[in-house]
Order: C-alpha cells, then structure tokens, then sequence
C-alpha cells in the first residue's frame, strides 16, 4: 500500500465538494473553520476523504430525517506538534446514549436498509485506527453529534 504526502485541506475540501449537492438541496449551512495554512500529511490516498465523506453524509441523513430547522454542520481543525485534530459537528440533535457505543459496529444502522448498510463508521474506524494510527470518537454535545478525528503526523521515514 502506497502512502502519499498530500495536503490535507485539499482532502477535506474535495470531500466537501462531494456532498455540497445535498447540502445546497437540503438547505443545510457548513460552517467551515479549517485553517489556511497547508498541512501535509501521508496519507493513503483516498481514504481519509471516504471517513470524511461518510461522516459528512451521516450528518446530512440526521438533519434530514428530523427534520431540523436552520441546519447546520461544523468542520474545525487544530494542529499540534505530533497530530491533528479535526471535528464534525452537526445540530441534528445527537446520538441516543444507548447507541453510542454502538454506531462503530459493522451492520449497525437505523436507517431502513436501502439507505444504510451500517458499514460507514466501521469502515471510516478502521481507516483511522488501523491504516492512519490515530483515534476516532463520537460526542453528543447539547445540539447534536460531534466525530473527532485524530490523525498523527508522520514524516515519511517514521
Ligand atoms: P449507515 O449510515 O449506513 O446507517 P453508519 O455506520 O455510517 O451506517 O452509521 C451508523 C448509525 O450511526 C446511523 O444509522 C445513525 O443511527 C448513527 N449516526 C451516525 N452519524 C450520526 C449523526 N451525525 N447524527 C445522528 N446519528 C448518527
Ligand atoms: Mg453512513
């Protein structure tokens, strides 16, 4: 498996061009606070922009089905020495408590089987812990979900 140096605001940003569709047909505002300045990381090409999409979609099928008014989604970012932290955050309301723990299940899903297969946090998880080494969790904070991503920063040596 090859690894690449890429920047990671272009990966977010394509990403964000992916599902910008639904969020213009669902009325839904992205708040975009990542930084300017390029981080670059290595990365296997394309997955972080799957775990990226497939939270950003989630986000879009929450707000969607409860219907939220004035929806929105927060993507924020803050480098350290050794890592970056990015976050998802939507206003759809959370995850139930007792499904918290549930979510990064393969299979796991509440949305009728021809929108979800349940595969989408188990994929984005595995991506993250295993391929990229870092941590991926999930909050309700007291408007809806936030997914926190932390990716180590590697030199191409280490
Ligand atoms: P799928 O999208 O196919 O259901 P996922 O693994 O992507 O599978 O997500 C699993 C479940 O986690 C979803 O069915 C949903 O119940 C819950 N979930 C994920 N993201 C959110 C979110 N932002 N707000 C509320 N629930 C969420
Ligand atoms: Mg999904």
């Amino acid at each position: 498996k090859e690894f690449k140096k890429v920047v990671l605001q272009e990966r977010i940003n394509t990403a964000i061009e992916i599902v910008s569709g639904s969020l213009s047909h669902n009325g839904i505002e992205l708040k975009n606070n990542i930084d300017k300045n390029p981080i670059e990381l290595y990365l296997y090409l394309g997955e972080l922009g799957q775990v990226l999409i497939n939270i950003l979609n989630n986000a879009i099928d929450a707000l969607k089905e409860r219907d939220i008014e004035n929806p929105w989604i927060e993507i924020s970012m803050k480098k350290y020495d050794e890592k970056v932290i990015l976050t998802i955050e939507d206003n759809a309301g959370g995850i139930d408590n007792n499904l918290l723990n549930k979510i990064f299940d393969p299979y796991f899903t509440t949305k009728h089987s021809s929108q979800g297969t349940g595969l989408g946090l188990y994929m984005s998880y595995k991506i993250i812990v295993e391929s990229l080494h870092g941590k991926l969790n999930v909050i309700n904070t007291n408007k809806g979900a936030k997914f926190i991503i932390e990716i180590p920063i590697v030199t191409e040596n280490s």
